[in-house]
């Protein structure tokens, strides 16, 4: 039966073309028999490229006559609320109740933009319990085998990139409309920076040509997801770098950290510091930067870096965490300040890696 069978697919840089005809026919066969009932799923923490992923997917599903619900295991940023409009969204956190019932009538399930499935945080269990198709699409390194079938390639910028491909794959061009055009192109430029890193591959850019010729307005894009912080936000941001920035010149490492009480003075909202941990890397000669965010029950640190110094394999090696060589994540149990001190006393044995960056 399908669900049992397990799929590794690692797809070539170009446009799908190594594809195994014989896994991209079963999941055309699934998309193409009409009223099916989809669930998509991003991982804990939404940002642009889950957001946009999953809305977009959603969209081109839908139009090819399929129904679907985004379940996010918790809230994400405000920002993206614009979106949101275009897809039918539970909130697991908010709405446990709704989210179950919607997984559970669930024909198949996509999980895109995470690479393992504690990434769905507390959906985990719901996800895993879920036993019929599961389909993986995502871009970060070293997949799990958690899903029938895996569509991985570190190749593209984002999962919203890679989408627009196998959209094409399976036949679903005409389904790509303005609203899902606006999603997945919100999707490349969040995970580009707005287009300043993970650019090297020029599909990026067909693809951001393609979405463009669907009529989007990028300004606009660009402006609903940069142009619509908080007061409180731009007031946290200088404080960061006045007060909070701690620059270690001779390991060309730099880090900034925020108290819970700290954020709540700032009445912190979600996506807030979103971009703050990307600052000291422009301090010349830093190559390695990451901000801790106190939580309720742990510690959120997102990890930076610059040419070969991995931040993924640094956050896995000690934050139980991972992502993309530049660009990762990490939790820490540990109390704040216990998890500051951690990363300071490691940092000397990095800094040949650093040095030599
Ligand atoms: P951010 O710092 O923006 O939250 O995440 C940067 C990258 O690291 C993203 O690709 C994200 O998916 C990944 N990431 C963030 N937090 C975690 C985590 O706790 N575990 C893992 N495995 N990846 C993470
Ligand atoms: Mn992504």
């Amino acid at each position: 039966m399908l669900s049992f069978s397990i799929f590794v697919l690692l797809l070539k840089p170009d446009k799908l073309k190594n594809i195994d005809l014989e896994i991209i026919n079963r999941i055309k066969k699934l998309v193409q028999k009409r009223g099916q009932n989809f669930v998509l799923v991003p991982h804990v923490n939404p940002d642009g490229d889950a957001i946009g992923s999953t809305v977009g997917l959603a969209c081109i599903l839908e139009n090819a006559g399929h129904k679907c619900t985004v379940v996010v295991p918790n809230d994400y940023p405000a920002f993206y609320n614009w979106l949101i409009g275009f897809a039918t969204v539970l909130n697991f956190d908010r709405n446990k109740g709704a989210a179950k019932k919607a997984i559970s009538s669930a024909d198949t399930i996509f999980c895109l933009d995470f690479n393992e499935i504690e990434r769905t945080g507390k959906l985990k269990d719901v996800v895993s319990e879920f036993t019929k198709t599961k389909i993986l699409v995502d871009h970060h390194p070293y997949p799990k085998d958690f899903c029938d079938y895996l569509i991985s390639d570190t190749s593209y910028s984002s999962t919203a990139e890679l989408i627009f491909d196998l959209a094409v794959q399976l036949g679903l061009k005409k389904n790509i409309t303005i609203e899902a055009a606006n999603a997945l192109f919100t999707g490349i430029m969040t995970d580009t920076g707005s287009f300043s890193h993970n650019i090297s591959n020029p599909n990026t850019f067909k693809v951001v040509s393609e979405l463009i010729s669907l009529g989007i307005d990028t300004e606009t894009i660009h402006s609903n997801v940069y142009h619509n912080y908080s007061a409180d936000r731009m007031k946290l941001l200088g404080y960061c770098l006045n007060e909070k920035m701690v620059v270690y010149p001779e390991l060309r490492t730099a880090y900034i950290s925020l108290s819970k009480q700290e954020l709540e003075k700032f009445n912190f909202a979600p996506g807030d510091a979103e971009g703050f941990v990307n600052y000291p890397l422009s301090i010349q000669g830093i190559v390695f930067t990451a901000l801790f965010m106190e939580k309720d029950d742990h510690v959120k640190i997102s990890f930076r870096s610059k040419g070969s110094f991995p931040a993924n394999a640094f956050s896995s090696e000690h934050f139980n965490g991972g992502g993309h060589l530049n660009a990762a994540g990490g939790e820490s149990e540990l109390s704040f300040a216990e998890t500051i001190e951690k990363f300071k006393s490691l940092l000397p044995e990095y800094k040949k890696q650093l040095l030599e960056n």
